[in-house]
């Protein structure tokens, strides 16, 4: 049994120059990446076409399902050209923020107004910033305070100096910035994302549930060409229609690196759990990113205090857990994937079945008459439990059929046997879910039957149950293929029994 069949939270691992060296990708999937991401805001399309190809191909030679995450860059406003590119901002001093293409014009002013100026690559920010409001630069090492703005310039005092370089991040935390999402940069990488097939589309600078819409309609229609939209949580605007926006996406990210210089840093703890669980409440996978073992881009060993950020994560209900320059440009990538695994493991061992129950009493069991599939989906969980079931079995055509068992954390493995290879890679994100790809050549008796001897050799494959173990089995009833409006059955069999 590998230790990868054990672990209930995934993995994401971003993708860059530290995973382009011959065998990475294969030893990453090896340690337990179950998802490889792209960051659209570095690098070119022919960069990400290649890293992608090289994770396909990768995890169809080691049998093993893996997702691609693109995250779209959004509207991240950025300083523009500087001299020598960096400039020193010193206390109390006062700047001026105006367009970089309109730097030109100002060449008449004299030598120390335009000293003065620190241009910005995106005009709309200026109209949408007004005097009282504070801008944060570099990661908000750095902040200013306008003082007064027009359309075309705003004059800042610096409250805390520092060092700013051409193309370092700006982030407005006050500013209400309606519409900005999608981009005609962001639409050039949905276009990519569906030409490659990718799986999960981040979504950056979230602040409404619109924007997922405007999001959505620029996806082609046609039942499965679609990427599922994953909100990044990362503006300050985004808290306050969490609730709306959770139930506009298919998943979420904790994107806690633009967020703790949204809000302050000191609430980004709290900040996470109410995330996290207005996501497992509405039944969407969530990824905690961002810092989670940062020193181990430069150290081939954690801290004791990442150590216990990831079991934590684990803990407040995230289906996974992200690396970001720790996989991408750090010197450990491996050494980071191995040991975030291990963590995993040892948090899943510890507490996994003192939570898994606790959620289940704690999940507002759905009442109304339209809610069925959730009312079976929570009975198979109890009778799993009740049991103490090696396995739940489940051959399913489409996320939510899934996701409606999946949500209530069954402690037991919740094995899929996935009728389309969309969606066994796009499962490799959610958590306790073990996807299969259907072999099953048709719906129909056959079909099921074909997916339940599947389901069992690979059970018996990995040690995970023995012939006389008992398993849950929740299919439609008579098909392997459900529809929404499916009666569904739960059953209870022996293991050696999944011939039918
Ligand atoms: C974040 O801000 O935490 C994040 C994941 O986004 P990015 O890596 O694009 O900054």
């Amino acid at each position: 049994m590998t230790p990868h069949s054990w672990q209930r939270t995934k993995i994401v691992c971003t993708l860059g120059p530290a995973t382009d060296h011959p065998g990475i990708i294969e030893q990453l999937i090896g340690c337990g990446m179950d998802v490889a991401r792209v960051n659209a805001s570095h690098g070119d399309h022919a960069d990400h076409s290649r890293r992608i190809e090289r994770v396909r191909q990768a995890a169809n030679a080691l049998g093993q399902p893996v997702a691609i995450l693109i995250d779209l860059p959004g509207p991240k406003f950025r300083i523009g050209d500087l001299p020598d590119d960096f400039r020193k901002l010193a206390e109390g001093e006062i700047v001026r923020l105006i367009a970089e293409v309109s730097l030109v014009k100002e060449e008449g002013e004299g030598a120390e107004e335009r000293n003065r100026l620190l241009p910005v690559r995106d005009p709309e920010l200026l109209q949408a910033l007004r005097p009282g409001e504070s801008v944060f630069l570099a990661d908000g090492s750095i902040e200013l305070c306008v003082r007064t703005a027009t359309a075309v310039s705003v004059r800042c005092e610096v409250i805390i100096g520092g060092i700013v370089r051409s193309g370092s991040g700006i982030n407005v935390p006050e500013s209400v910035l309606n519409e900005l999402v999608p981009t005609d940069d962001d639409r050039r990488h949905l276009a990519f994302a569906v030409a490659h097939e990718i799986e999960w589309v981040g979504v950056s600078f979230v602040q409404s549930a619109g924007d997922l819409a405007r999001v959505r309609a620029c996806l082609p229609s046609g039942a499965g060409a679609q990427p599922l939209l994953m909100a990044k949580i990362e503006k300050r605007h985004a808290l306050a229609d969490l609730e709306g926006i959770v139930e506009a996406s298919d998943g979420v990210m904790v994107a806690r690196g633009d967020l703790g210089v949204e809000t302050d840093l000191a609430e980004i703890p709290v900040v996470q759990k109410r995330i996290i669980s207005v996501a497992n409440a509405r039944g969407r996978p969530v990824v905690t990113a961002t810092q989670m073992l940062e020193s181990m881009v430069e150290r081939e060993h954690p801290t004791r205090a990442e150590a216990t950020d990831v079991a934590n994560a684990v803990l407040d209900g995230t289906d996974a857990v992200m690396l970001s320059a720790e996989t991408a440009i750090g010197q450990f990538p491996v050494a980071a994937v191995r040991f975030l695994a291990r963590v995993l493991t040892a948090t899943e061992k510890g507490y996994s079945l003192r939570m898994a129950h606790d959620r289940m009493r704690a999940t507002d069991m759905p009442n109304s008459p339209d809610k069925p599939p959730s009312a079976l989906s929570f009975a198979a969980c109890q009778l799993a439990a009740r049991l103490s079931a090696r396995a739940i079995i489940v051959p399913a055509h489409s996320m939510a059929a899934v996701l409606a068992i999946a949500r209530f954390r069954p402690q037991a493995p919740l094995v899929v046997v996935a009728g389309s290879i969309r969606l066994y890679r796009s499962l490799a994100l959610v958590r306790g879910v073990s996807p299969l790809l259907s072999t099953a050549s048709g719906a129909g008796g056959t079909g099921l039957q074909a997916c339940l001897v599947q389901a069992r050799e690979w059970l018996i494959s990995q040690g995970l149950a023995e012939p006389d173990d008992q398993v849950v089995l929740v299919s439609a009833s008579g098909s392997a293929c459900e529809q929404p409006d499916t009666l569904r059955t739960v059953r209870l069999s022996r293991v050696e029994s999944l011939d039918g």
